[in-house]
């Protein structure tokens, strides 16, 4: 009877194996694809050893308590402390990168923002100095997908004009939860990929508006709910990131997310009820604290949202309201960012170094990372896309299948798991995993000035 269960077992370790290395085949990850096939050929010389040596009952029993002592280790999983929450600031746009990089020198507004925060000055000189997202002299030009990706931008601009509009007619009458369940179905209909209700707080709005004709009025958004939602950055492009295709994948999430959140508000209006669409360059809301406390995700070392089946490679759009609607729960899961106190991959891959590699640290009377904005800016300026190097090496943004989903699951159930899963991820993909070539169909004329491809 032990020698069958060992039978089964190694058995089962064996066709997990095999399943593993047609995933890794399927993404073209060799490497991965290599050590697995090595790891596969260990087992089955475990499971042929009855057969070539004398065996007794005992060494199946030796063997099976071993791995059931180290499966009961695996599944220990203390709680550790998360970041703190909520933040107790609201942030004013204007200090953001996007509403900075619209400051025209010598303007009125560029004078009297630099009077105000003299410690960025010398930051945005140097962004300045370089040549800028989606410019032509930029590192990693391309002529197709640079245009490609400014088409996309184009059309997002095209949507500003409904982003607020009036109620029309008499409320509908639904309760809160037909309303939540419609909105949230319809929402994911519409092609996002999670959907969830905030409770608006304060924190969750910018104090003043940063870019547009609007540039310095006070937000006053009191609207209750926050729905917001996620949409996928396909795998495949961001695999080649800092290069051409993750710009062009990130204007076309923008642009996907900015209309389901036009079509969303338009709808809710002609319901009789105020709705206002956050997107792309027209935001009154910090999109991913507002993504948070909708329960979609936890932030992370980056800064950006983790999601639990896509990790940070996803866009976000939110749309606010006062329909009557019945929030979610906050996210919280601190075993998200207990890895991310182990993994500190986005920050040994940055080629911006502006990531933090230490613990979270106060900041403004709360414990939490916080990237260097100016150092990641600048380096959207000199390479022309907006980068996104940290969302690709994320263990957490492998594709969404079986296999990367369990290992998602170990990572947030097992305290072990996660002691290791950061060290076999730098095993199987390479602690400073090389860009992957750009797609077949994009000419192969990616200029390069003074950047290198591996380890960017
Ligand atoms: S790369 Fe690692 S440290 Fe960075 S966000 Fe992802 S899990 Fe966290
Ligand atoms: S986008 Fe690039 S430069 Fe900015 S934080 Fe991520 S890896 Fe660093």
């Amino acid at each position: 009877m032990p020698l069958l269960l060992y039978l089964i077992v190694f058995s089962g370790i064996l066709v997990f194996l095999l399943y593993s290395a047609i995933v890794f085949y399927s993404e073209g990850a060799k490497r991965a694809l290599v050590i697995t096939l090595l790891i596969a050929s260990a087992v089955l010389a475990m499971l042929v050893l009855p057969v070539l040596i004398p065996w007794n009952e005992h060494r199946s029993v030796i063997i099976l308590i071993t791995m059931g002592a180290l499966v009961v280790v695996f599944i220990l999983n203390p709680k550790q402390n998360g970041l703190s929450w909520p933040p107790l600031q609201q942030t004013d746009e204007r200090t953001t990168m996007f509403s900075r990089k619209e400051l025209a020198p010598e303007s009125e507004a560029h004078q009297q923002y630099y009077s105000h925060h003299p410690q960025h000055l010398q930051a945005d000189k140097l962004f300045r100095s370089k040549p800028g997202l989606l410019h032509a002299q930029a590192a990693f030009y391309h002529p197709f997908g640079f245009r490609a990706a400014e088409a996309a931008f184009s059309v997002v601009k095209t949507l500003v004009p409904l982003v607020q509009g009036r109620p029309s007619g008499e409320p509908t009458h639904f309760s809160p939860s037909e309303n939540t369940r419609f909105v949230i179905n319809w929402t994911k209909k519409l092609g996002a990929l999670e959907a969830g209700i905030a409770p608006m707080k304060p924190y969750h709005f910018y104090s003043h508006k940063g870019r547009g004709a609007q540039y310095g009025e006070r937000i006053n958004n009191n609207h209750p709910y926050g729905i917001a939602f996620t949409v996928e950055m396909a795998h495949q492009f961001l695999n080649s990131a800092p290069h051409t295709p993750i710009v062009m994948e990130s204007a076309q999430q923008y642009l996907d997310a900015g209309s389901i959140a036009i079509q969303l508000a338009v709808f809710i209006r002609s319901c009789g009820y105020e709705a206002t669409a956050h997107i792309d360059g027209n935001y009154e809301v910090v999109c991913p604290l507002v993504a948070k406390d909708a329960g979609l995700g936890e932030l992370g070392r980056m800064g950006l949202l983790m999601t639990p089946r896509q990790g940070p490679r996803v866009r976000i759009a939110v749309v606010t309201t006062n329909m009557p609607l019945i929030p979610n729960k906050p996210f919280h899961d601190p075993t998200l960012t207990h890895f991310c106190r182990i993994c500190k991959k986005c920050a040994a891959c940055c080629p911006g170094q502006a990531i933090p590699s230490d613990h979270p640290t106060p900041l403004n009377g709360r414990i939490r990372w916080q990237i260097n904005q100016e150092a990641c800016y600048t380096y959207w300026c000199l390479s022309g896309t907006d980068c996104g190097r940290c969302m690709q090496v994320c263990p957490f943004s492998h594709p969404d299948n079986l296999l990367h989903n369990l290992i998602r699951f170990a990572i947030r159930h097992s305290m072990l798991f996660r002691l290791a899963a950061a060290k076999l991820d730098d095993l199987f993909y390479g602690a400073k995993p090389a860009a992957k070539s750009l797609p077949e169909w994009l000419p192969q004329k990616n200029r390069t000035i003074g950047l290198s491809d591996k380890g960017q």
